[in-house]
């Protein structure tokens, strides 16, 4: 038997019932805040990935699926989805009717990262980013938006963690700083932070090795270091987090493991997941658009973890489908070809209906109603076909209607609208 690679899932009814309620709060959520859906390629060229996301970063040193093209060069099966939304903007030029857009996608992403619980090959992600405005505003807005969607879902044991990471004019301080200390630290880093910490130190604040988060327990913080400007930025989110009701918490040592990340960072993690504890992470890339050949704007964006919320929501309430409004159950050959003409009828006009074409027994065929958990069932038989009366019961409260064969679609249509 061929079983599926390691690292990747099925995603398979009774678990997909908590995806797609995820997937209409967030559409229903985002496009309250003005956010429209685009869909993107999931292959790229690679370039497009190395010079955004950063060559020092765990993404492009390790994890991309990267393929040979022929002319085309390399081709990469997208670990992320900012960059290609930066390059659809830049592309379409959509800065050039109005700079400032709102977007959102979902949609797989992939890194071949060693898999392990809430770690997978191919996973999800829910993505929102915006061009145009650099207010702070609009960071704490974008917070707010993501916290709101998380308590629409019932997300509990989620809090929201920020820092800034300053700007091109007052990072470089900071960094110097770092590497001092990260220099006196040498023989206690792992083998990629000592690359790091010569090609950029920041990073080092992100590793996961024990040892490493040892080392920087004392590190200096980017946060007495920022400009003015900077650091009046982030005054603002936090205070406009404080005014609406958004619990958050400082992290210092909070940076995001993409290079083009400025001013506002943000996480949200989550107590309930255990070790893979980051449901989203997000922040503003001032130069970014820039950067991949595309005019002056600022930008801000996040991206959910789609698997690791949907675990976080499968903890807190059981989603099931509904059953079918109706189960048509015929006794008799005539009875049968007459059902699969209601089913096609009454489903084209959407109302969700089942029937089985196997020659049952009424018993088993109430049987077979009770678990697809029909909300009624309609009895017909041969003979009912000749009287014109059907028979309609309420599987909740044991009702029973009699209905004339005349118009029984319009009447059955009717009445489920
Ligand atoms: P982590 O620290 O867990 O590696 P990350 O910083 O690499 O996360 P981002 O690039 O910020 O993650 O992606 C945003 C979100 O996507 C993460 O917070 C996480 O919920 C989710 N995510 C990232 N990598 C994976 C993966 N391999 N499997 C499942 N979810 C993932
Ligand atoms: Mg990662």
């Amino acid at each position: 038997m061929i079983q599926l690679i390691k690292g990747f899932k099925d995603v398979l009814p009774g678990e997909i019932e908590v995806w797609q309620t995820i997937e209409r709060a967030a559409k229903e959520t985002f496009e309250n805040f003005g956010f429209q859906e685009i869909r993107l390629p999931i292959v790229e060229k690679s370039e497009l990935f190395s010079r955004s996301i950063g060559d020092t970063t765990d993404i492009v040193e390790k994890e991309m699926y990267t393929f040979e093209d022929g002319k085309r060069g390399h081709i990469t099966l997208r670990p992320e989805a900012t960059a290609s939304v930066v390059r659809s903007y830049i592309q379409h030029k959509m800065y050039a009717a109005d700079p400032i857009r709102k977007f959102y996608t979902i949609g797989p992403m992939f890194r071949r990262e060693r898999p392990q619980k809430g770690r997978y090959r191919q996973f999800y992600q829910i993505d929102a980013e915006v061009f145009g405005i650099d207010s702070p505003y609009l960071d704490a807005q974008l917070i707010f938006m993501l916290t709101t969607l998380l308590a629409t879902l019932k997300a509990k044991d989620v809090k929201a963690h920020i820092n800034s990471l300053g700007c091109p004019c007052c990072r470089p301080k900071f960094q110097k700083a770092l590497k001092e200390l990260l220099d006196a630290k040498k023989e206690h880093l792992c083998e990629n932070c000592l690359r790091r910490s010569e090609k950029n130190p920041l990073r080092v604040l992100d590793c996961k090795v024990p040892a490493c988060r040892e080392a920087v327990v004392g590190a200096p913080s980017i946060l007495d270091h920022l400009c003015d400007e900077c650091s009046d930025h982030f005054e603002t989110v936090k205070r406009v987090l404080t005014e609406n009701g958004v619990e958050y918490e400082v992290d210092k040592n909070l940076v995001r493991g993409l290079d083009y990340y400025t001013r506002t960072a943000f996480e949200i993690l989550t107590t309930s997941l255990g070790a893979q504890n980051a449901v989203a992470g997000g922040g503003r890339y001032d130069g970014l658009v820039k950067a991949l050949g595309g005019p002056e704007v600022p930008a801000i964006g996040f991206a959910i973890g789609f698997d690791r919320l949907a675990e976080i929501v499968a903890m807190q309430q059981s989603i099931e489908a509904p059953g079918p409004t109706l189960y048509i159950a015929p006794l008799g050959e005539k009875a049968t070809e007459t059902a699969a003409h209601w089913v096609m009828q009454l489903a084209a006009r959407g109302i969700s209906c089942e029937t089985d074409f196997s020659g049952r027994s009424l018993k088993s065929h109430m049987k077979r109603a009770d678990k697809l958990k029909a909300a009624h069932v309609l009895m017909v038989g041969d003979d009912e076909l000749k009287t014109g009366r059907v028979t309609l019961r309420n599987m909740t409260t044991r009702e029973q209607d009699e209905l004339p064969l005349d118009g029984l679609v319009e009447t059955l249509a009717q009445q489920f609208k």
